[in-house]
C-alpha cells in the first residue's frame, strides 16, 4: 500500500475519545521494546511518526494513526514493562481489554514477538486472549536481522509451538532494518480491512 497521508488523530485514554468515522482498524500489540514503533514507522514509510522508545513502556495511550483516510493503525501500549505502577498497569490493561473486546471496527491484531526469544508469559496470554475473542491475528517475529536466515524456520516453529498457534493464523518474520516482511504484513492488513 502506498501511504500518502498519515495523521495521529488521537492519543486516547478513554473510549469516549476513539474516532467515530467507522474506518477499519488494525491494532498492534507486543511487549515493550519488541520493535512496535519501528515496525509502524517502517510500514508507513515515516522515520519518526510512531515514537520509538528510549524509555520503554512510556506510551500509555491508544494511539490512532489514520492512513490515507482509509484505515487506522492503533498502537497499543507495550506490556511487560516493570517500572509501570501496579495501579497504572491495571488501568491500562482494562482500557486495552475494553478496546479489544468491544470495538466494532477492529478487524485484526498484529501481535509482535521477538524472533530471538521464547514468547513470554505475557505474549502467550495476549495471543490466547485474542483467540478467545475470535480476533484475527498476525504474529510478527521482529528483529529478523538479528538471527541468521538459516535459523528463521527453527525460531518460527518454536514460537508457533509456544503460542499454540492456530492453523488459520500466520507468522511472518520482520525487520525494520532491512524491510523484510513488510509486504507480507501489508498483504494481511489489506485482507483484513479490505482497503
Ligand atoms: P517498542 O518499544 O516496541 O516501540 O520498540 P522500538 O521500536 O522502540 O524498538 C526498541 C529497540 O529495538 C530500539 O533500539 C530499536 O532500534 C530496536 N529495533 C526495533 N526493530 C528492530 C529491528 O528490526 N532490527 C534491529 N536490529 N533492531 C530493532
Amino acid at each position: 500500500m502506498q501511504i500518502q497521508n498519515v495523521e495521529l488523530v488521537i492519543s486516547a485514554v478513554a473510549a469516549g475519545q476513539y474516532p467515530t468515522d467507522q474506518l477499519p482498524e488494525i491494532a498492534l500489540t507486543g511487549r515493550s521494546n519488541v520493535g512496535k514503533s519501528s515496525l509502524i514507522n517502517k510500514l508507513i514509510s515515516r522515520r519518526k511518526m510512531a515514537r520509538t522508545s528510549s524509555t520503554p513502556g512510556k506510551t500509555q495511550t491508544l494511539n490512532f494513526y489514520r492512513l490515507n483516510q482509509a484505515l487506522y493503525f492503533v498502537d497499543v501500549p507495550g506490556y511487560g514493562y516493570a517500572k509501570v505502577s501496579k495501579r497504572d498497569r491495571e488501568k491500562f490493561s482494562q482500557m486495552i481489554e475494553t478496546y479489544l473486546t468491544s470495538r466494532q471496527t477492529l478487524k485484526g491484531v498484529v501481535s509482535l514477538v521477538d524472533i530471538r526469544h521464547e514468547p513470554t508469559a505475557d505474549d502467550i496470554s495476549m495471543y490466547q486472549y485474542l483467540k478467545y475473542y475470535h480476533i484475527p491475528v498476525l504474529v510478527v517475529a521482529t528483529k529478523g536481522d538479528k538471527v541468521p536466515r538459516g535459523k528463521w524456520n527453527q525460531r518460527i516453529s518454536r514460537i508457533s509451538k509456544a503460542l499454540e498457534l492456530n492453523q488459520t493464523d500466520q507468522i511472518v518474520v520482520f525487520s525494520s532494518q532491512t524491510g523484510v516482511g513488510s509486504d507480507q504484513v501489508w498483504q494481511w492488513v489489506e485482507q483484513q480491512t479490505a482497503v
